[in-house]
């Protein structure tokens, strides 16, 4: 059974002055499910709504339309009030840990907080465990770093405390959004290894969103494919580096360096990605992809299941 479930989520922003006004549909009909125990990647270009879609599985963002389900329960619609007793159970691993901790806060505050809100726990008990977790993510001597200040720490050291953070409730569902990008490549690996431990350890699901399909097909046991807000292929990891069928999903494999040795057809797109606020009719695709057709131009292409779990929405692949 499915630990997270979104179901035909479409996720609209409202942007501009009271005076002019525009409706973006970030996310647009998309439906992914992540069990317990998995790793589902989530790649695309920045822009695809990845992010997104992310946030709304943890319920940051209320979908426009669709459902999201953790566990069995509908949160589509719960108030914040009983939200926040399954926060603790959701956690985010962001992009940026210098914006996801209060610079005023010592590193020591930032991780006792969230255990003085949600466990019945005694300050002292709780920093205790503080100085637990940053001895496991690698930050020693605990009780320094438990003094200092987030500017006081390096983009690695940081990430780690935003791992602590998200690790320290022992969640259910993590979505780790990016938790590289804006690290030193020396450290990546790290860090990359750091998420896993800890998801291997507490069995749970993580979404684990990146522009890099290459590292992604290497964790994650399922990835899913994004552009300008939709899902366009899904399917096993490995299936999908080795033999991609969306032209999308097969130019983002022959971006990757020496993608050669991979045997996979090489695309090359025309372009940027389209605008998200006025998404190209037909497939979304259609302006770069070297293989359009009359009929991209006119109608969306269908998500269909080519065979079990592998989805593709792509009119190369429809029977007509
Ligand atoms: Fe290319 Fe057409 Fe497939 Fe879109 S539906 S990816 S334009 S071939």
């Amino acid at each position: 059974m499915s630990l997270v479930k979104l179901d035909n989520v479409v996720m609209e922003f409202e942007l501009g002055t009271f005076l002019s006004k525009t409706r973006i549909r970030a996310v647009d009909r998309v439906s992914i499910d992540i069990g317990r125990g998995e790793i589902y990647g989530l790649v695309g270009e920045s822009g695809s709504g990845k992010s997104t879609l992310g946030r709304v599985s943890l319920r940051l963002y209320k979908p426009t339309k669709g459902r999201v389900i953790f566990d069995g329960i509908d949160i589509t619609d719960l108030p914040e009030g009983k939200l926040r007793k399954l926060r603790k159970r959701m956690q985010l691993i962001p992009q940026d840990p210098f914006s996801s901790i209060n610079p005023l806060q010592t590193i020591g505050e930032a991780l006792i907080e969230p255990l003085l809100v949600h466990v019945d726990i005694s300050r002292e008990e709780a920093i205790e465990k503080a100085k637990e977790i940053l001895e496991e993510v690698g930050l020693t001597p605990a009780e320094e770093f438990l003094t200092r200040k987030p500017h006081q720490l390096s983009g690695g050291q940081l990430q780690r405390v935003a791992i602590a953070r998200a690790m320290l409730l022992k969640p259910d569902y993590i979505v780790a959004d990016e938790p590289t990008s804006n690290l030193d490549a020396s450290i990546r690996a790290s860090i990359v290894k750091l998420i896993l431990e800890f998801q291997r350890r507490f069995n749970q699901a993580l979404l684990f969103i990146s522009h890099d399909i290459a590292l992604v097909s290497l964790i994650a046991s399922r990835i899913g494919v994004m552009y300008l807000g939709q899902l366009v292929e899904e399917g096993p990891a490995k299936s999908i580096i080795r033999e991609p069928l969306h032209p999308y999903t097969k130019a983002l494999i022959s971006a990757i360096p020496l993608s050669e040795e991979l045997g996979v057809e090489r695309v090359v797109l025309k372009g940027e990605i389209g605008n998200i606020a006025n998404p190209p009719k037909g497939c979304r695709l259609h302006p770069r992809c070297p293989f359009a057709m009359d009929i991209c131009r006119r109608e969306e292409p269908p998500m269909i299941e080519v065979t079990p779990g592998r989805k593709v929405k792509c009119w190369l692949y429809v029977k007509r």
